[in-house]
């Protein structure tokens, strides 16, 4: 892929970059190696006020960044800038929590003195989306930094001005230049970084076969890796759900960044007495969703990020509906090549359609009828993916045991699925493995030594 800014609303270049050879690659790897011995030193205090000064200039800059993310993939201006909130609340949450989530743990043992000592790895290199170019980034960023650890960057090759953006931001945080760096290059790269025994570790949330093959290469060169794959989020309706606020967050779910998440509801599991109404309330709330520019404040969905995105979609809506899916809301593209997607639902979605197995990246939401509660955790649970799930139903401890049965990394009941910095981020199955966010993403790079001292 080349390394260029392109406008999926206008169908402009707006900038192409000249790829890092490997010769200078390497060199910013060597000094981010360096780096990272001063940086481990640092106290808990010192980073902190750096990650805080990020958060203040995340806010500060939220006009420019949401301009860059609407022209590089197509974000509207007013979600744009909601990220680069979010980013800057998760700055403040590692820089506030980081030092009691390592601290030592004491524990007992025959020693007369017995610990859990949490230390940084060194370099992680963070591979990443388009989707959310600052988030993804940034939930990697701060629990890493503050870990003491340092970060390389490659992000995705249509983001390079949403991945510079955020080194400005960091450096001028005051971050010691060489401790977080973005290297435009492709992913051929890749493997040399994780060839290098100065990389200890990498990060990737993508798709799942970005995941697959990047997640061989970090088990060949034994790297300690996180993957952050797809998602075909179930949203369990069940009978006695409160359906017109059910029908209003399904709506809102699946059209999150032009369907472009990998915790949108993707499909949608109704038991047969509500089916009728929530399909038909669903349709209104998708049809009530304005698309435009979007640089507009009034836009509500842009573009997808890219043309052969929304192309890619399109064949698998028309795959789908050969196989015996039935379209109840009529969207899709004007024509082949553009990336605007209106939003579609494909009803009598069953297994042997594409439909029923892939994850479909963007506006189009899939419903599956359910016999009971039970045959709603069991096809919520004959998924590949197992990412986030919502269950909707005013029984909230009936709602709590099918959490516990469906297959995924989070579970929402009565609610919309977001991350937040708070709870652990992740998922099983093809969804991934490790997680982000909470203290447990921050003790995902870091060595959990034991001290026994006699
Ligand atoms: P990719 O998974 O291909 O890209 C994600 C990141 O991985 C990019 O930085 C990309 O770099 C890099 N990458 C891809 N392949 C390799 C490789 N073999 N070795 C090293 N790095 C690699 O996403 P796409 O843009 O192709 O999107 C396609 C699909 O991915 C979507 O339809 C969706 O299913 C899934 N996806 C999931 C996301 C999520 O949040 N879980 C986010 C984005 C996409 P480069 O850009 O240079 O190719």
């Amino acid at each position: 892929m080349p390394i260029e800014s392109f406008n999926p609303h206008t169908g402009r270049v707006l900038r192409r970059f000249t790829a890092f050879s490997w010769v200078k690659t390497e060199r910013i790897l060597g000094q981010a190696h360096r780096a990272a011995a001063d940086w481990r030193a640092a106290t808990f205090a010192h980073r902190a006020g750096i990650l805080r000064k990020a958060a203040t200039l995340l806010r500060e800059r939220q006009d420019e960044l949401a301009r860059l993310m609407a022209l590089e993939m197509g974000k509207p201006v007013t979600d744009g800038r909601a990220e680069a909130l979010k980013c800057a609340t998760c700055c403040d949450f590692y820089a506030e929590r980081a030092e009691g989530f390592l601290a030592d743990e004491l524990i007992e043992t025959d020693a007369g003195h017995s610990f859990i000592s949490y230390q940084p790895l060194g370099v992680v290199l963070a591979i990443m989306p388009w989707n959310f170019p600052l988030w993804q980034v940034v939930r990697f960023a701060a629990p890493a930094l503050m870990a003491g650890n340092v970060g390389l960057l490659k992000h995705a090759s249509n983001v390079p001005q949403c991945a510079l953006a955020l080194e400005k931001i960091f450096h001028d945080a005051g971050l010691p230049p060489a401790c977080f760096r973005t290297l435009l290059i492709g992913s051929d790269l890749v493997e040399k970084l994780l060839a290098d025994d100065r990389v200890r570790a990498a990060t990737l949330t993508g798709s799942e076969g970005a995941g697959a093959s990047v997640g061989a290469l970090a088990g060949q060169h034994i790297k300690k890796m996180v993957l952050e794959l797809g998602g075909s989020d179930p949203f369990i309706v069940l009978a006695d759900a409160d359906v017109a606020l059910a029908a209003k967050t399904a709506a809102q779910s699946r059209m999150i960044n032009a369907g472009q998440s990998c915790i949108a509801a993707k499909r949608f599991i109704v038991e047969k007495p509500v089916l009728k109404d929530f399909l038909n309330q669903l349709k209104t709330h998708l049809l009530a969703f304005r698309p435009g520019d979007p640089l507009d404040d009034a836009t509500q969905y842009g573009p997808m990020a890219r043309p052969d995105l929304a192309d890619e979609l399109t064949q698998q809506v028309e795959d789908s509906v050969a196989q015996g899916a039935k379209v109840e809301l009529h969207g899709g593209q004007a024509k082949p090549g553009t990336a605007l997607f209106r939003p579609m639902i494909l009803s009598n979605v069953k297994p042997g359609q594409r439909a029923y197995t892939e994850e479909f990246f963007g506006p189009v939401a899939l419903v599956l009828e359910a016999k009971n509660a039970n045959d709603a955790v069991r096809l919520a649970n004959d998924s590949r993916f197992g990412l986030g799930a919502a269950v909707w139903t005013q029984d909230a401890k009936k709602g709590e045991e099918m959490a516990r049965q469906i297959e995924s990394g989070a579970v929402f009941v009565n609610g919309l699925v977001k991350s937040m910095p708070e709870l652990p981020f992740g998922g099983v199955k093809k969804s991934g493995y490790g997680r982000e966010l909470s203290y447990l993403g921050i003790r995902e790079f870091v060595n959990q030594k034991s001290i026994w001292v006699g």
